[in-house]
């Protein structure tokens, strides 16, 4: 199929008028050319990477109209909320729809009002949506969290293995674009067989994530550390993950009992409650999430600062997928796990009484065991090294990683961490080491990269006032704070103090949409701050 392709100049003016950037992260590129020019694509970026804007991007630059499957309501809610913030005509078909809303938006769609579709796997087949797509033309069909495909991932979705035929069924063969952030080499394998993907350009961009300072403690009191942790990042959004329904519950009623504002979360709770307390925690109506592992997936918060594992999990997947929820703006942000021996004995037992998966034999079945074993020893490992945090999780990836990140907790140790472990029968020489450490740590704890450039001086108390107008607008509109504006978006705003529109227009994540909705008010905060200062 031949696409008329956009030059460079389409590309970079769509980029920063209607994304507001100017330049883009790793791998982006790459995956924008390749799916303008026609060719399907892979791309294994890591959560907060920026994959959205890779197929987003091309989806404005094509002719017809992008569908993108999606596994999640929230996450498809969430998508389509920023992009029609950003100006861009995008729907969503799926469950949360009332039947008459979806016959609506259906009909929208018919008469070609959106670009781009995010669909739920099991609509696909449905006979209104193939009415659809056999009627509008589609020139792309893109596949958010493309490991669902397949077993060996972690979160596998039957329906996903009928996208295939889905594209198979369309007039035209469309452009194949599938995104996840894990995957090794077997799930690759299979997103690239079970998608049909046609000789794919493959990106992958490293699973390092610069921003994140990884730390282990070993407390003598879980719950001090805990509040300590919290103290340290007051009035930042954080996520604590719990082993167990009933560690989560009560943790957050400690929580609570301390004034701090948060919501628990687990398959446990009715589906309502869980939704009520998501939402909460999103728009940022409660500061605190503690939940288990089934709180997480399709969570786009950018603005966690703060995500700690009140009990070790039991494998560096699932740990480094839940703690990659922090920091997904690029800004600094800290993944603490609180580590106690009997973390150990737990995932054991939860590993020794877990359901075998039905169909397997028993041979297999062992052989599953054994990796689970193999796994928790790991990530037992991880817990309790002295060699650098980060190097040893790019290592268990299959990446190289030097022997020493300067930012995790065994190569740069704070001394905030190391007080939350300070024990009264410590000797002295032991001491006057974690002293030591401290100090170096001290300087070298700092962000670097992407939060590097995020590390110059701001004004806080402009900051301040403009999160708060942030606040309120978003209120007012029924979004996500970030929808309005990231943090790193407002922060660029405090350091460049645009004066006029056409200044404003120039501050990264200020695409033309948001510049004409949100650009006075803003103009105006930070005029009244000027003034406020002479
Ligand atoms: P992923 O799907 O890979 O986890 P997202 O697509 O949700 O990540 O993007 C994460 C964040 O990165 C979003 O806040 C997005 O606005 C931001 N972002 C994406 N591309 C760029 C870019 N080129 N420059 C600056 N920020 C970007
Ligand atoms: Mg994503």
């Amino acid at each position: 199929m031949q696409h008329p392709i956009p030059d460079e100049n389409a590309i970079r003016s769509t980029l920063r008028q209607v994304f507001g950037y100017d330049s883009f992260r790793p791998g982006q590129q790459e995956l924008v050319e390749a799916l303008l020019a026609g060719r399907d694509a892979l791309g294994v970026m890591p959560t907060g990477a920026g994959k959205s804007l890779c197929f987003q991007l091309p989806a404005l630059l094509m002719e017809g109209i992008t569908v993108v499957v999606s596994p999640l309501v929230s996450l498809m809610n969430d998508q389509v909320t920023a992009l029609v913030a950003m100006g861009v005509r995008a729907a969503y078909f799926n469950q949360s729809l009332t039947p008459g809303q979806y016959q609506k938006a259906l009909g929208l769609a018919m008469q070609g009002r959106y670009k781009i579709i995010y669909v739920a796997p099991e609509r696909l087949a449905t006979p209104r949506f193939q009415a659809l797509v056999q009627a509008v033309p589609v020139d792309m069909v893109v596949v958010d969290e493309a490991h669902c495909v397949s077993q060996w991932g972690m979160n596998f979705r039957p329906d996903y293995l009928a996208i295939a035929d889905f594209i198979a069924g369309l007039p035209r063969r469309p452009v194949v674009a599938a995104f996840t952030a894990t995957a090794t080499g077997r799930v690759r394998a299979d997103m690239v067989e079970l998608l049909r993907l046609d000789d794919p350009v493959q990106v992958t961009t490293g699973f390092d994530r610069p921003n994140l300072y990884f730390g282990v403690v070993k407390p003598r009191k879980k719950d001090d550390a805990l509040l300590e942790l919290l103290d340290e990042h007051r009035d930042e959004s954080a996520i604590v993950y719990c082993a167990t329904r009933k560690e989560t519950e009560r943790v957050a009623g400690l929580l609570t009992d301390r004034g701090i504002d948060a919501r628990a979360y687990h398959a446990g709770m009715e589906q309502e409650d869980r939704r009520h307390n998501q939402e909460d925690f999103v728009y940022d109506r409660a500061r605190v999430m503690v939940a288990t592992n089934a709180f997480g997936m399709g969570i786009d918060k950018s603005n966690v600062r703060l995500v700690v594992h009140y009990n070790m999990p039991k494998d560096l997947e699932s740990y480094y997928q839940e703690a990659g929820r922090a920091g997904r703006d690029g800004e600094a942000a800290d993944c603490i796990l609180l580590y106690a021996p009997r973390d150990v004995k737990l995932a054991e037992f939860l590993i020794e009484k877990s359901e075998p998966a039905p169909g397997l034999t028993e041979d297999q079945q062992a052989a599953m065991l054994e990796n689970d074993r193999e796994k928790l020893r790991q990530m037992t490992f991880y817990s309790t090294t002295s060699a650098c945090l980060r190097g040893r999780v790019r290592r268990y990836f299959g990446e190289y990683a030097p022997a020493d990140c300067g930012y995790c907790s065994n190569c740069a140790p704070r001394a905030g961490l190391l007080a939350l472990e300070k024990q009264p029968d410590w000797d002295f020489e032991y001491d006057q080491e974690a002293e030591r450490r401290a100090a170096a740590g001290r300087a070298a704890a700092r962000p670097r990269t992407a939060a590097e450039q995020d590390g110059l001086p701001y004004d806080t108390d402009l900051y301040a006032s403009l999160k708060e107008l942030r606040g309120l607008l978003a209120r007012k509109q029924g979004v996500p704070a970030y929808v309005v504006f990231t943090d790193a978006t407002l922060r660029a705003m405090c350091r460049m103090q645009p004066e006029d529109l056409a200044a404003m227009g120039r501050v990264p994540g200020v695409g033309e949409s948001k510049l004409r909705r949100y650009g006075p008010d803003f103009l105006t905060e930070i005029h009244a701050w000027k003034t406020r200062q002479s």
